[in-house]
């Protein structure tokens, strides 16, 4: 067990917070003990970032050396693969394979954000009057906020940090109070690859405290945030208060429809790994299954078969498909859902419980669970379960299917399975959500923007507009001409 110090202002010491612990999903062992962040903590981090975002020797660094340091961190995290991505599995319970994954795509954030650092240009708009040059560059926002969920650690941070820092920002990373270490990792590697003092900070804590008031800081200048939708919504009315920009990555409900000429093995197999990787705790989990009804049968029989196949165990064994979930409280809530489903009508055609194998006892695992007999309306279809549960149920109309899979307070993602392409994109457009997939689900490149439609969020991740959401555009006007201004003859 190790004690852990947390990172501010370039140093590392002891928060001067409450003492709070990384526990280990599996079996509850301690991972690590560490002291909160404090307020004062919060106020220290602000000022150092303030002062190290507008030091010239940052504010005027050339693109390409900011870039080295997000190149030097990708090669830090290449080079630890296994080890951070054993980190990552014990801080959230993620199956290796899993975490590896995240861990790879943390590298791959910081190597397109070094790039797209070096290409970004300004604009250069041709007037609409003679005499003139305009042209507008993008500029850092100052301090601002990135507060993260634990479901994903490595992956959705490097998703906030890499481009608020190729953007020229001093960044403040508030991890998910289950998740410290991953974050306190990143700020180790950023250390290590030569980012100057101030520029990232890191704050394990509560949400309601220090979350709370890092996004409420005078100096914090914008508040990315990813995590559920009810802190989503309290997040906007700070920055709407402070009138600052918030991007909000946020729940789902997402909608996975089978069409009657769909390859029913692809489809069942990207179901199954849509649904129940990372035990479906994952904001685009395609959590609502609709099938046409030709091939209900054949699909949910393989999918069944499938899913009865998924091995539950230990996140550290390289064969386990479903690790624990974050904790007993999560896992609680997840069967609680599924008791709920029963109670409003609906079948448990697998999984639904604790898994009986005593090897598991001291974990917080649930079966992957596969429900049918209800209606979209019910109430496991409405609410965001954030656990391996899917809901299936048939459809015959094609209008009615996209009424029920728009029936949906979330607008998150999308999943369509089908041999015809056209139908395919057409349905796509229909379709309230900001990401589609077609024939694939939860694959993910970082040059496409990521993000919600409706109550999933507000703003897009990745790819170019990734990195300007983290940039505010100055407009400059320059007159080529002699005149003067005939106001005051
Ligand atoms: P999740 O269901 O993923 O835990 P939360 O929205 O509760 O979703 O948490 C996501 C992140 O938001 C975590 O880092 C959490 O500590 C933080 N958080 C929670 N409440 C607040 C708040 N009131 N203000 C700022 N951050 C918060």
């Amino acid at each position: 067990m190790e004690e852990q110090k947390i990172f501010i202002g370039g140093v590392w010491r002891r928060g001067g917070g409450y003492r709070m612990q990384s526990l280990f999903p599996a079996d509850g062992s301690v991972n690590a003990t560490l002291n909160a962040a404090s307020l004062d903590d919060l106020q220290e981090a602000v000022a150092c970032g303030e002062r190290a975002w507008r030091d010239p020797a940052w504010r005027e660094r050339l693109p390409h050396l900011r870039a080295k340091i997000l190149h030097r961190v990708a090669d830090l995290i290449e080079a630890r693969l296994d080890e951070l991505a054993q980190m990552q599995s014990r801080d959230n319970g993620k199956p290796l394979a899993e975490a590896r994954g995240l861990v790879m795509s943390a590298a791959g954030s910081a190597r397109y954000f070094a790039a797209a650092c070096e290409l970004l240009e300004g604009e250069l708009p041709t007037p609409r009057q003679p005499d003139l040059i305009t042209f507008s560059r993008y500029e850092p926002l100052g301090v601002v906020a990135a507060i993260t969920p634990w479901n994903s650690p490595i992956a959705s941070e490097m998703q906030k940090v890499a481009p608020a820092i190729a953007a020229g920002n001093a960044v403040i990373l508030k991890p998910a109070e289950a998740t410290p270490l991953m974050a306190l990792e990143l700020a180790r590697l950023f250390e290590q690859a030569g980012l100057p003092a101030g520029l990232l900070s890191v704050l394990p804590g509560k949400g309601s405290i220090i979350g709370d008031a890092l996004a409420r800081h005078p100096l914090v200048r914008k508040i990315s945030f990813t995590g559920g939708t009810s802190t989503g919504r309290h997040l906007a009315h700070v920055a709407a208060e402070k009138l600052i920009p918030a991007s909000l990555e946020l729940g789902g409900k997402s909608p996975t429809i089978v069409l009657e000429d769909a390859d029913i093995e692809q489809a069942a197999r990207g179901i199954c790994y849509g649904i129940f990787s990372s035990g479906g705790q994952a904001c685009i989990a395609g959590s609502r299954l609709f099938i046409h009804q030709q091939v209900y049968p054949a699909l949910m029989a393989r999918l069944l078969e499938l899913t009865r196949g998924l091995r539950i165990g230990h996140p550290l064994a390289a064969d386990t498909h479903i690790g624990p979930l974050i904790n007993a409280q999560h896992r609680d809530s997840v069967m609680a859902y599924v008791q709920l489903a029963q109670r409003e009508g609906g079948s448990v055609l697998c999984g639904g419980e604790i898994p009986a194998d005593p090897a598991l006892a001291a974990g917080s695992y649930f079966q992957p669970t596969i429900i049918a007999g209800l209606t979209n309306r019910a109430r496991v279809c409405q609410e965001e379960i954030f656990g391996p549960v899917l809901v299936a149920m048939p459809f015959s109309d094609e209008a009615d299917l996209i009424q029920q899979a728009n029936d949906s307070v979330y607008g998150l993602a999308a999943g369509i399975w089908t041999r015809d392409a056209g139908r395919a994109l057409r349905l796509s457009e229909r379709l309230e959500v900001g990401t589609v997939w077609i024939n694939t689900y939860k694959v993910f490149s970082i040059s496409t923007p990521f993000g919600g439609f409706k109550e999933s969020g507000l703003g897009r991740e990745k790819g170019i507009q990734g990195l300007k959401a983290w940039m505010q555009q100055k407009s400059v006007y320059l007159a080529t001409g002699n005149g003067v201004n005939a106001w005051c003859d």
